[in-house]
């Protein structure tokens, strides 16, 4: 039986494995991979970025780390989280099943794709799922939006206090009749167009999305249609909110004694490598704290 599981290595798992090792827990991490989505970059022609911390600079190093101490990892898919006797039981794609007192889970959460013609092949080169990351990118410059949920306008509100041209593109009415939505209505730098997005075009880089039956030149493009959070694996333990988060408190620990949680699988704001490096080590220091009271 080991002292904590921590199940994905991304910045929350692969921080939070460091932090354990350190309390030196008897700690086994499981994960389809090492890094996660510090990998996801965005290219915008002309444009070179000046980030002092780096995410991914960290994770990184946090990664070497765990490469030099020798610990228990396994490179697998998660499939369930069962709780069992005093701790949980962790069943894996290969039909593995591993026993601990304490888990975290830190399986992130994905972006949803629209799976239109180009955009796959121009992910990372102009075209990305997240504002909140890349939106700096973009001053004097005229990207589109994809999305009508909040998320989706409130990147749009943010685009246009930077950009020349705002192009928001409503697959439906969502949000856009909501206070915030018709501020964004009255903004002039923000083009409204009520149809889907059916392809995006580019060589190099995204350089037009075809909205309807109109091409648009754009300079970037954003899919905002919302996030998947990878918490099937802990559906049937209660502890999912109606968004498909896991639900967390100040101490990153769910309602359930000995699961805990950290990074864009929980309802924590906001989706950062850094917040969720942060996230990963508190989810290990309060389930170090629970062991000790156990
Ligand atoms: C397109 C895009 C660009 C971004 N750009 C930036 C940026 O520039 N700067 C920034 O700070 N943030 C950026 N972010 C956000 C950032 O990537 C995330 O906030 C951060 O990676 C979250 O870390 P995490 O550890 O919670 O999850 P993730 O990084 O998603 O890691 C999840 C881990 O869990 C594993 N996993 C998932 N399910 C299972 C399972 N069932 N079994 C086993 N393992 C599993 C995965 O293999 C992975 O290792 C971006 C996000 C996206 C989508």
């Amino acid at each position: 039986m080991n002292d904590l599981i921590i199940i994905g290595g991304g910045p929350a798992g692969l921080t939070a494995a460091v932090y354990a090792l350190n309390k030196r827990l008897n700690v086994l991490l499981i994960s389809e991979d090492l890094g996660g989505k510090t990998g996801y970059t965005l290219e915008v022609k002309g444009y070179e970025g000046h980030e002092v911390i780096r995410g991914g600079e960290v994770v990184e190093k946090f990664k070497r780390q765990l490469e030099y101490l020798n610990f228990a990892r396994e490179i697998d898919r998660v499939t369930k989280v069962v709780a069992e006797g005093n701790g949980y039981a962790v069943h894996t794609q290969s039909n593995k099943k591993f026993q601990a007192r304490a888990v975290i889970v830190a399986t992130g959460a994905a972006p949803k794709r629209l799976d239109v013609p180009g955009e796959k092949q121009l992910i990372g080169k102009g075209l990305s799922y997240s504002a909140i990351s890349h939106a700096q990118l973009f001053i004097e410059r005229e990207p589109a939006i994809v999305g009508s949920n909040l998320r989706a306008l409130q990147a749009a509100a943010e685009m246009a206090n930077i950009a020349k041209q705002v192009y928001l593109i409503l697959p439906d009415k969502g949000e856009i009749d909501s206070a915030f939505g018709k501020k964004l209505r009255a903004n002039p730098k923000v083009k409204i167009f009520e149809a889907p997005l059916k392809e995006v075009r580019g060589a190099e880089g995204v350089e037009s999305i075809v909205v309807g039956d109109k091409t648009i030149k754009v300079d970037g493009l954003f899919i905002e249609v919302g996030l998947t959070p990878g918490s099937t694996i802990v559906a049937d333990l209660g502890v999912v909110d109606a968004n498909g988060r896991i639900a967390v408190n100040c101490r990153s620990a769910t309602a359930r004694p000995g699961l805990f949680a950290a990074g864009d699988v929980t309802d924590v704001f906001i989706e950062q490598v850094l917040v969720a490096v942060g996230e990963g080590a508190k989810a290990a220091l309060s389930a170090y704290e629970y062991l000790l009271n156990q």
